[in-house]
């Protein structure tokens, strides 16, 4: 982690503990305290505050053993209708556009400009999420709410600065009212994702809500069945990790703990499949 202090101060954003080394260097994660996750909204603190280190932190995770893979098929079980065609192995640029000018399902009527997705082109880590808000669909670029702030903080937290990841949403444009995406919507636009996955080639993917994770895994089971297992998407069977939305977790503070846990899962997934390294 470059700074420390700034991981400090995100993760008391977060509400969640961290990890403190033991006497004899074991990491060890300290005691949770629920009422103190519930006490604090990140969304009333500031992004970045003064740290309060109580103690030392190590960004060490446990020795997680490789967990059983759920493999979920990529032919989906929801019967969905024909995508839009997409030409092969189009490069970043030409995909953006292709997507800028997609017309492939009623969204494209009342969007008001497309939200490819945003960050490093070399990233190793996807962060997918839902669709475009109202603010997206404004700046053309996902998460920049309030719920973005919070996705940044939890970023932060597993050592990832937003400009390291690249993040995108399984839907390109916003639903009206932000409704739910429809079967077909989604079914029209995931082959971007999957061109954006085929060219970023990420060691993992970390998808954030019901609906992100629903819509790649091609399941109508609850979030609650999704998290705490590892799963794979598309042909390269890229390593998938779920956990809660953002906005989820700025009405439902105290299940941040749960998502503390499906980051540290990542991050041990992650520094599993990849050897060790950093994003
Ligand atoms: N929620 C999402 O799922 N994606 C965004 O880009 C913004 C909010």
């Amino acid at each position: 982690m470059r700074d420390d202090g700034l991981r400090t101060a995100y993760l008391d954003a977060l509400g969640i503990d961290r990890w403190v080394a033991k006497q004899g260097g074991v990491p060890a994660e300290s005691a949770v305290a629920g009422e103190a996750v519930a006490a604090r909204d990140p969304a009333a603190a500031p992004a970045v505050e003064a740290p309060r280190v109580r103690r030392s932190a190590s960004l060490s995770a446990p020795a997680v053993p490789a967990p059983a893979v759920s493999r979920a098929p990529f032919a989906p079980e929801i019967a969905r209708p024909e995508s839009a065609p997409l030409p092969p192995g189009l490069d970043w640029e030409p995909l953006r556009e292709h997507v800028a000018a997609c017309t492939a399902c009623d969204l494209c009527k009342t969007r008001t400009q497309t939200v490819f997705g945003v960050g490093n082109r070399q990233a190793e880590w996807l962060i997918i999420g839902e669709a475009p808000g109202a603010e997206e669909d404004r700046q053309g670029e996902p998460f920049v709410g309030r719920a973005g702030q919070l996705l940044n903080a939890m970023l932060l937290a597993i050592g990832l600065p937003r400009e390291t990841v690249f993040i995108a949403n399984v839907l390109k444009c916003r639903p009206p009212g932000n409704r739910d995406p429809k079967p077909e919507e989604v079914s029209r636009c995931l082959p971007y994702l999957s061109a954006q996955i085929a060219l970023l080639k990420p060691k993992i993917l970390l998808a954030v809500g019901r609906i992100a994770a629903q819509n790649l895994l091609a399941t109508d089971l609850p979030l609650a069945r999704l998290r705490g297992k590892l799963h794979t998407f598309g042909e390269a069977a890229t390593p998938l990790v779920i956990t809660y939305h953002p906005a989820y977790l700025l009405r439902t503070p105290l299940d941040k703990r749960k998502a503390w846990e499906d980051l540290k899962f990542a991050r041990a997934t992650y520094a599993r499949v990849s050897g060790g390294g950093n994003a």
